[in-house]
């Protein structure tokens, strides 16, 4: 079994296209989605449409939960907080049920997924310190668990006499004994420094996650993005990859 596993869409929908289409190429058999559907970016009802016609399994994201509503915008910075109200205002009626469908946790025989953090997914907190990841490796009920959320691909791994060791996500082979906790980066919005947009594959039976990048065209989005209004900070930081 091969899963794509991808993060952080945030309404590109042309990320999300080169995505799928890669991931089709790779010939995966499903995808399960970690969430942030929506936010900052110009297509949250063609996201979430397509999205719900090809994930597999699609958990809760912040800005999922704000654009429904269920969180306020309290913690968020200006602009992200003016990108929900925008996609507030243009989420279709099906979309808004689709996002109140959404579970905050995915759980596999020997693996799982949150958005955030798996602690306490809805606390919506970021690993950054040493004893978040310590604590983070601590709570997870799987020895392997993927997250989405800083938009930063990396991998915190636990050796089984405790030490941390932290790497890129770019290649990972799961040994049994040890303990894996991975950011699959983001689709549409990279904080990285490197614009392209973010996927993963995990082929379960060989025990391999690879993180890959694909272009997109992020012209396109950046167009859309000015046309609806979007906060100008949000049009240039996709180019740049932060
Ligand atoms: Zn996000």
């Amino acid at each position: 079994m091969k899963t794509g596993i991808i993060s952080d869409i945030h309404g590109n929908f042309e990320a999300l296209k080169a995505v799928l289409d890669a991931l089709k190429k790779e010939k995966v058999d499903r995808i399960v989605c970690l969430g942030d559907v929506v936010g900052y970016g110009p297509d949250p009802n063609l996201c979430i449409d397509r999205i719900k016609q090809t994930a597999f399994a699609t958990i809760m994201g912040n800005h999922d939960a704000a654009a429904i509503n269920s969180i306020s915008t309290h913690d968020f910075n200006e602009n992200a907080r003016i990108a929900i109200e925008w996609t507030q205002k243009v989420l279709g009626f099906e979309q808004v049920m689709f996002l109140n469908t959404l579970p905050m946790v995915f759980t596999e025989k020997d693996w799982m997924a949150v958005h955030a953090t798996p602690k306490a997914p809805e606390a919506w907190d970021y690993i950054f310190t040493e004893s978040q990841i310590v604590q983070n490796l601590k709570a997870m009920e799987k020895p392997i668990c993927f997250i989405g959320h800083s938009h930063m691909p990396i991998a915190f791994i636990q050796e089984p006499n405790g030490d941390i060791l932290v790497r890129n996500a770019e290649e990972i082979h799961f040994e049994p004994s040890k303990k894996y906790l991975i950011n699959v980066g983001s689709v549409g919005q990279p904080r990285d420094g490197d614009p392209r947009a973010a996927y993963g594959i995990f082929d379960e039976e060989k025990r391999v996650f690879t993180l890959k990048r694909i272009p997109y065209e992020i012209p396109k989005v950046q167009e859309k993005m000015r046309v609806s209004g979007l906060p100008i900070p949000l049009i240039e930081r996709i180019a740049e990859g932060w």
